[in-house]
């Protein structure tokens, strides 16, 4: 017998009828003698509209009271699967985040889980009953409503499945697994049968969405076994354990499974993010100091600034600073700079929503060279301009115009040699 934590996503969480599969693929775990709790997105969709409500209400609007709004998307998701699972004759009830509760920190809309308590949950699924969770919301300190950020459900049941010691995460979405790039944008994208917590890190955090960044780290910090798999399945498909999705495996249980060298392997996977902005300052005065003023208003407004670069002006003591910030943030981003116009002192603020991060990552990297190189090349071959670059030990990523996205991640995934035949 094991402790499973399956999560649902949203395209699985889309209605009724696909409620009543999920409600059948988690009995049959159950029926296969597991203990299991269940950890369940918002229907798709939902999320955005709820968004959008907060949108029109207010255009800087309060992330405190966001968070009551979009946690309920899944509140209503987890009473659902709990009345399918008692149709179909099972025992089982949802528990919300507050009444577990899942206790977070106070960063509104993008918030931290530190602690879930598990005894009362335990003890329910060891009586029988099917523990069903909402994903993405939690509770602050101070009792206020919490949600961890987009796609954060994935961290939620990876955090469950730490706070049970379960055996394993499933996460039941609406692709067979992590491909090497995203196949709704690329027919010729391969599916990865296994790959390291490292790569699906930077995967995750260059846009890959399929998992949710944090959810990635939280696995790898506690030691998580997380499989990725399709909640589209066949009644006669194979168990989930023996079923072909991806599981996520350390570097050295790679090693041994496919038992190849893995750094032979350049790269493992291009991902996009349409979902950042770029930010020009003009004009800053070339002196110390003048960084830390831009950047310290936007660390203490908890924005996460991506890629920079500074442009030193030739015969003048000013520069250009042109940032990356997630789209979503750059409203609050302009008001932020306007306010500390004087701090600062730049001339203008040029923004642009409309680019691209494209992301190439693998851990081949660490001891091949060009993998940069080979990046430009093909881009200029296609007249795609680079408008900023960043890189890490594993990755290198471009910033480009929002337009040329699709066109880039398919001449990069053919560069590297990763298509389908
Ligand atoms: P869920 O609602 O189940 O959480 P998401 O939409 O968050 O699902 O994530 C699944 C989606 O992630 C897929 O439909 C796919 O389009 C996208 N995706 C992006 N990159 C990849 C990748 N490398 N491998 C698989 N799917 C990817
Ligand atoms: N419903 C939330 C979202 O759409 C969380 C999730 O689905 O993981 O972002
Ligand atoms: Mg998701």
């Amino acid at each position: 017998m094991a402790r499973i934590v399956m999560k649902f996503g949203g395209t699985s969480m889309a209605g009724t009828e696909r409620i009543r599969r999920v409600a059948q693929i988690v009995r049959r775990q159950q029926a296969a003698g597991h203990e299991v709790a269940v950890v369940v997105s918002a229907m798709s969709g939902e999320t955005d509209r709820l968004v959008n409500f907060c949108r029109e209400a207010h255009a800087l609007y309060d992330p405190a009271e966001y968070d009551v709004v979009v946690a309920a998307g899944e509140q209503i998701t987890s009473g659902l699967l709990a009345l399918h699972l008692q149709a179909l004759g099972s025992k089982a009830r949802s528990w919300l985040g507050w009444q577990l509760p899942v206790r977070t920190d106070d960063a509104h809309a993008k918030a931290r889980i530190e602690t879930i308590d598990s005894p009362a949950l335990l003890a329910s699924m060891a009586a029988g009953e099917i523990a069903v969770i909402p994903g993405f919301q939690g509770l602050t300190a101070d009792e206020r409503i919490t949600t961890l950020g987009r796609g954060g459900s994935d961290t939620s049941a990876v955090a469950v499945a730490a706070a049970i010691k379960a055996d394993r995460c499933d996460i039941y979405t609406d692709v067979d697994g992590v491909y090497t790039t995203d196949p709704r944008i690329v027919a010729k994208a391969r599916k990865l049968k296994h790959v390291t917590y490292e790569e699906m890190l930077e995967l995750a955090s260059v846009g890959s969405k399929v998992l949710q960044t944090r959810s990635v780290s939280l696995a790898m910090k506690e030691g998580v076994r997380v499989q990725v798999l399709s909640s589209f399945i066949d009644d006669d498909a194979p168990a989930a354990d023996t079923l072909p999705g991806t599981m996520i495996v350390s570097e050295e249980e790679l090693a041994e499974l496919e038992g190849l060298d893995m750094e032979s392997q350049l790269i493992t996977g291009i991902a996009a993010d349409k979902n950042e902005a770029k930010v020009t300052l003009t004009r800053i005065a070339d002196r110390p100091g003048a960084v830390a003023a831009i950047f310290g208003p936007l660390a203490g407004a908890n924005i996460n600034v991506d890629m920079i670069i500074q442009n030193i002006a030739k015969d003048l003591p000013e520069t250009d600073v042109t940032f990356t910030v997630p789209a979503a943030d750059l409203a609050r981003v302009q008001a932020l700079l306007a306010a500390h116009k004087d701090s600062i002192g730049y001339a203008q603020i040029i923004a642009n929503g409309k680019v691209s991060k494209i992301s190439v990552v693998g851990v081949g990297m660490r001891s091949h060279a060009g993998v940069a190189a080979t990046m430009f090349k093909t881009l200029a071959d296609r007249g795609i301009n680079i408008q900023a670059i960043s890189t890490s030990e594993i990755k290198v990523s471009v910033l480009i115009d929002e337009d040329e996205t699709e066109l880039a991640v398919r001449v990069l995934h053919t560069a590297y040699g990763l298509d389908t035949n």
